[in-house]
């Protein structure tokens, strides 16, 4: 954490005369990167996950707290946690003319995107958990947008279904702590991702594995198969369980 609440407040366009000085949506967060070439694009928004007070992740385990990629990479400039930290104050103070921002941002997207060829997929928590069905301005953004875009995301809150009716795409993540949650999520069909420390192995626990490193789109996963993941930054020092070590 590079800024405190009261410093992020007193940034310049931020207050009173309404006017934000920073794009909430980006398509170059790492992550979303690995793209090119694809039948999709990807778009995310980057909230920090925590700011003074409030958490945006509140199903984090201990191992991935430790290995969290919000510091690694870009994330490690103090100038990128910055912009995350505000865009994530920002959001939280005004939700709703946030979201009015991020609609114009995403049309802007969508008729890029489209130009290319592609289709836009859009994750709307690359680094939080905030649920989208629970706040009204939430709700109006995913009934504008789930029948044009792929909407999806990875998510640690074991509720699997409350994104449904949007055709949101959702793949759990795998902790040292919620492997019977993950039972459940692969009873239902729906994919589950984990992180290794070394090469992805054939199988894991009886279940095959699937490389998801090469792209971000676990909305193409083969039913059936674990999607798997390499640890990255201080993930490749965990001990904790998160990271599967063979
Ligand atoms: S990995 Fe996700 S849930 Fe865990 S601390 Fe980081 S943002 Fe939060």
């Amino acid at each position: 954490m590079t800024l405190t609440l009261d410093q992020a407040l007193k940034i310049p366009g931020h207050q009173s005369d309404g006017r934000w000085d920073l794009p909430f949506l980006s398509a170059s967060n790492p992550k979303l990167l690995k793209t090119a070439g694809l039948a999709h694009q990807a778009v995310g928004l980057t909230l920090y996950p925590e700011v003074p007070g409030v958490s945006l992740c509140g199903f984090r385990s201990i191992g991935c707290g430790k290995s969290c990629l919000k510091s690694s990479g870009r994330g490690a400039m103090h100038s990128t946690t910055d912009c995350r930290v505000r865009r994530a104050i920002r959001f939280l103070s005004d939700p709703a003319r946030a979201v009015e921002q991020i609609d114009n941002e995403a049309r802007r997207w969508f008729t890029k995107i489209s130009a290319t060829g592609q289709e836009m997929a859009l994750r709307l928590n690359v680094l939080s958990e905030l649920d989208w069905s629970s706040f009204e301005a939430g709700r109006w953004f995913l009934d504008r947008w789930h029948d044009r875009i792929n909407l999806y995301d990875y998510t640690k809150n074991p509720d699997m279904d409350r994104l449904d009716r949007w055709r949101y795409h959702l793949t759990f993540s795998r902790t040292e702590r919620n492997w019977s949650d993950c039972l459940k999520w692969i009873d239902a069909g729906k994919p589950v991702a984990v992180v290794f420390g070394q090469a992805l192995p054939w199988d894991y626990l009886g279940l095959p594995v699937q490389d998801a490193t090469s792209h971000d789109f676990r909305f193409l996963a083969r039913p059936g198969y674990l999607q798997g993941l390499i640890a990255l930054g201080k993930g490749k020092r965990d001990r904790t369980g998160f990271v599967v070590w063979s």
